[in-house]
């Protein structure tokens, strides 16, 4: 979404709301499964413009450790400070006017025009996280069989030192032939 700036730059409004559903750009290893729900406030109080928005965003993806599906709805909050450029003059303050200017924190109005689609896909490669786990305690998968640990497979119980495997099946058979018996 392009917002039109005019009106608060000319101060006929003092804020324009912002309600709009924006198409994600595909990330490796990450479902987006519906759009983002962007929601926000444009203010300008007294020439300090802010942008402010909560982002709302669908995502199927799995388990950095044991790959089972994970999906559900990853939401963020973002800031900017609105920069006004002129189309015939720099932007009043650039990365080289101070030693602690943060690109991240401004957004720059173009021709009286600001780019709010550009503003939250950027924020969304920030703030997305990179891996997400089914349960913060996941175990992951069984070194055994593969099988996620949540899911139980009976491998790690049966677990047994090689030196006492042999005694195992030693065990083992004598159960059987005890079952056979039984018979
Ligand atoms: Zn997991
Ligand atoms: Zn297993």
């Amino acid at each position: 979404m392009i917002i039109d700036m005019g009106p608060l730059l000319r101060g006929e409004v003092d804020s324009i709301s912002i309600d709009f559903w924006l198409t994600p750009e595909p990330t490796d290893g990450v479902e987006f499964t519906s759009d983002a729900h962007v929601i926000g406030l444009i203010t300008n109080n007294a020439g300090y413009m802010r942008l402010s928005l909560k982002v709302e965003l669908p995502y199927r993806t799995e388990c950095a450790r044991c790959l089972v599906e994970v999906s559900g709805l990853h939401r963020f909050d973002f800031e900017r400070t609105l920069i006004e450029q002129k189309a015939d003059e720099g932007c009043d303050k650039s990365p080289d006017d101070g030693e602690d200017f943060d690109e991240l924190e401004y957004a720059i109005i173009k021709n009286g025009r600001l780019d709010v689609d550009r503003e939250v896909l950027e924020s969304i490669i920030l703030e997305f996280p990179l891996r997400f786990l089914c349960s913060e305690d996941c175990e992951g998968l069984c070194q055994v069989c593969g099988t996620p640990k949540r899911q139980g497979c009976g491998c790690s119980n049966k677990y047994i030192d090689p030196r006492l495997a042999v005694l195992a099946r030693l065990l083992e058979e004598d159960e059987d032939q005890k079952d056979d018996g039984g018979r």
